[in-house]
């Protein structure tokens, strides 16, 4: 893509996006009296202007119909979850019995490794990002020592190399090959949620099965944002939650993928009466007989009001597609990173990227590694009415999404960023 460093430019590649109405099914939020630059969508995603309607009907059918309307509601409660399995199918690459809306998604990672993080004496060790999420590492420490394993000795974490920011795909080959005969699960997140680099994932299943040990991902940072392919790639199992790029609301219902291969084993499971199968749910019987597919790990009955904004959100994913959303996805970021390299080249901006600049190794986000004046640079995104994120010790995290940014948001957050020092103090 060639690009060039104007106004005019940006205004242009906006005006040929043929994604450019989406941006007005979204409220964009007002900060001194206009409207924000959010490029945290990674973190929050905004609010689908459709939403308000969603809730409205089911506060109407809980109003008029009381306990009647998990059969008689315009959309039954019973089944509300069943609305999420195309979409979510479609998003994850899965089929729709691979796929459930349920929970949260630090309870989704707990559920799957009761299912496939199996240890014995001999293979009993996890594969992890070094820089992995908070919420990841507990899980899998806690993982361990429930089952009597030191974390120390347990977690084999992947570091880039010395000077280097990311992972190379064949160094996470390496150290799984070089692990084969006590790894029991290999668990990524499928972007890293700080340098943002997306991993190979068909590769790692495929190395990671052959050492015989299971694969999951983390698809917090990924879902919704690059094109995914759990099915063909054989993952085992996938987690992820609905509020960053999916745009579903804080502590949104979350997702989780199993294989088909694993529907028909019986594999260690921690049940609830919604993962009994739906004909026989209300017999309450003292046996429990297993729905299909992945809805035999659902517990609780479905929280229709923690749903609604993910209904609301994901019916703009089915219209938009994943395909055209990462086609402008690329470009976007494509954009971004051209007019950051300029600034820098130019010496209007001490920082670099630290994201992988290869766009198969990436999603919409880019970290920028910022020098000495880290705090400096944040807060004259703040002053120019930017919504970014800082990350300790001294990056710089931001998203330009496909379904809400422009072209011109990217070129004046770069302006912003790389704008005089003196004219700003
Ligand atoms: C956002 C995020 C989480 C958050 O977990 P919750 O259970 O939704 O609070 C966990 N892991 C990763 C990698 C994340 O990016």
């Amino acid at each position: 893509m060639s690009f060039e460093n104007s106004l005019s430019f940006a205004r242009q590649l906006d005006f040929n996006d043929p994604l450019k109405r989406f941006r007005s099914h979204f409220y964009i939020p007002v900060k001194n009296a206009e409207e924000v630059i959010y490029f945290c969508g990674n973190s929050l995603g905004l609010q689908p202007k459709s939403a308000r309607t969603y809730f409205e009907q089911e506060l109407l059918d809980w109003e008029q119909l009381g306990v009647e309307g998990h059969f008689k509601a315009r959309n039954p409660w019973m089944y509300y979850h069943h609305r999420f399995k195309k979409p979510l199918a479609n998003i994850v690459g899965a089929l729709p019995e691979e796929v459930a809306a349920m929970n949260q998604l630090s309870v989704n990672l707990h559920l799957m490794m009761i299912s496939f993080y199996r240890p014995d004496r001999k293979r009993f060790k996890i594969i992890v990002e070094d820089s992995l999420f908070p919420s990841d590492r507990y899980a899998v420490q806690s993982q361990l020592r429930f089952h009597g394993f030191d974390p120390e000795e347990g977690l084999i974490e992947l570091k880039p190399r010395e000077g280097e920011y990311t992972l190379r795909t064949a160094d996470i080959l390496e150290e799984i090959e070089a692990h084969r005969e006590e790894l029991a699960l290999i668990m990524l997140g499928g972007v890293n949620y700080y340098t943002g680099q997306l991993f190979d994932m068909a590769r790692i299943s495929e190395y990671g099965h052959r050492a015989g040990a299971f694969v999951g991902f983390d698809l917090a940072h990924a879902a919704g944002n690059v094109m995914l392919n759990l099915h063909d790639w054989n993952v085992d199992f996938a987690v992820w939650c609905s509020y960053k790029y999916l745009n579903s609301g804080p502590g949104g219902v979350a997702g989780a993928f199993v294989h088909s291969r694993h529907h028909h084993e019986e594999l260690p499971r921690f049940n609830g009466w919604w993962g009994n199968e739906e004909e026989s749910r209300f017999e309450m019987s003292r046996e429990f007989r297993p729905a299909p597919g992945i809805d035999r790990w659902q517990l609780s009955n479905a929280p229709v009001f923690n749903m609604v904004a993910h209904a609301a959100a994901l019916d703009l994913f089915e219209v938009a597609g994943m395909e055209l959303l990462r086609q402008k996805s690329e470009k976007l970021t494509a954009y971004l990173e051209y007019l950051l390299e300029d600034a820098i080249a130019k010496g209007k901006l001490d920082a670099r990227i630290i994201t992988p600049s290869d766009p198969l190794q990436r999603g919409a986000q880019l970290s920028i590694l910022t020098g000495a004046n880290g705090k400096q640079l944040y807060n004259k995104l703040e002053a120019g009415n930017v919504i970014a994120d800082w990350r300790e010790p001294n990056v710089i995290r931001v998203a330009p999404v496909p379904l809400y940014n422009k072209f011109e948001e990217v070129y004046r957050f770069v302006e912003i960023l790389s704008s005089d020092w003196e004219s700003e103090d």
